[in-house]
């Protein structure tokens, strides 16, 4: 038995998804006509209350989709200095858009409307880039699972209005928030000009991620999309997946986040262990006494086939998901406890 807890994007399509990928209904979805593929973005536009919504093959197209649609060559974006947009796409925002990086110092990974309002640049002062675009993250990936408070969101949304600039959601975990904070999809819908959700994190599905978004948004990418190369013909087997994703594997997050809570609250009592973040999510993020190494322990938990990994300065992850079971965790608790260095 593997117990890979290094993200929740290793889970495997189960027999009853891939039953449900084999019976899609598929076409040309370039053409628009694939009625899989359709079904899917108009399920999650309606559940989001957004116009329309596109299919992606990764939450990194979607994001720099987003971002490209969202600006033009030499403006800037506001985010946080940990967001997944800047951090662990490639460099995709200067690359894919020409666009600078205005990075906040948030609190695990999340920021404020003071913040924001901070680093706007004047925009008659035309020696600085123009800023045209706030990315939020939510949950937060590198911040550890944090999810935001709607307040702020909606104070970040004022500033965002009152100074012309678009507001992009980096949802890739947004259903985790949604099920531990008890949001609905409806209040994001309201407040985001775009968001991207991922159907291959937590939900299981082994592909897909969708952009959502006025018609107009929408319209700009597919253009978008086509330049990236992103465009899919018989994208309904996957489509599929994540209809089966969405339908099954939503509510159950929470039985994720018990079990990283649970594993939070043990390791904060054994002896090697320092701190451990706050844990609101899927994601657990601890690290170790000075005498300790990472390395040591993530090579002791290998020998008992668990697998976890570093984020490095000293900062360790722990993801749980769909394939980590109940007898899972516990041989895993048991298995920390018995552990010595
Ligand atoms: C995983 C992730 C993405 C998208 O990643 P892909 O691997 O391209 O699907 C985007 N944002 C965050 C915060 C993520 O964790």
């Amino acid at each position: 038995m593997e117990i890979n807890l290094v993200s929740d994007t290793v889970t495997r399509p189960g027999h009853e998804m891939l039953q449900q990928m084999f019976r899609a209904k598929v076409g040309d979805d370039v053409y628009k006509q694939d009625p899989t593929v359709v079904q899917l973005e108009e399920t999650v536009a309606d559940l989001f209350g957004m116009e329309a919504a596109l299919f992606f093959p990764s939450g990194t197209m979607a994001n720099q989709t987003a971002i490209k649609l969202h600006t033009n060559p030499g403006d800037e974006l506001i985010c946080d200095k940990w967001s997944h947009v800047f951090n662990y796409e490639g460099g995709g925002i200067a690359f894919n858009s020409g666009v600078s990086s205005q990075l906040i110092d948030g609190d695990r990974g999340m920021i404020t409307a003071n913040q924001v309002l901070d680093a706007i640049n004047p925009p008659d002062f035309y020696h600085s880039p123009l800023t045209s675009l706030v990315c939020i993250e939510n949950t937060t990936n590198k911040g550890g699972g944090a999810c935001y408070d709607l307040q702020t969101l909606m104070e970040i949304s004022e500033v965002c209005k009152t100074n012309k600039l678009g507001y992009h959601l980096d949802g890739a975990r947004l259903w985790n928030a949604l099920v531990a904070k008890k949001q609905h999809p409806k209040q994001f819908g309201s407040m985001f000009d775009t968001i991207s959700v991922c159907l291959s994190k937590g939900l299981g599905a082994p592909v897909g991620s969708l952009l959502l978004g006025k018609q107009e948004h929408i319209n700009k990418a597919i253009r978008i999309r086509k330049v990236f190369g992103g465009g899919m013909r018989q994208a309904g087997y996957l489509a599929a997946a994540g209809l089966y994703a969405l339908q099954n594997n939503v509510s159950r997050l929470e039985e994720d986040h018990r079990r990283a809570r649970q594993l939070g609250n043990f390791l904060q009592q054994l002896p090697w262990v320092d701190k451990v973040e706050p844990v609101e999510t899927n994601i657990l993020i601890f690290s170790l006494k000075p005498q300790y190494s990472e390395a040591a322990l993530m090579e002791k938990l290998k020998q008992k086939s668990i697998f976890i990994s570093s984020l490095g300065k000293g900062k360790l992850r722990i993801v749980t998901h769909l394939d980590y079971k109940e007898v899972m965790h516990n041989y895993v608790i048991e298995t920390l406890q018995k552990l010595t260095f």
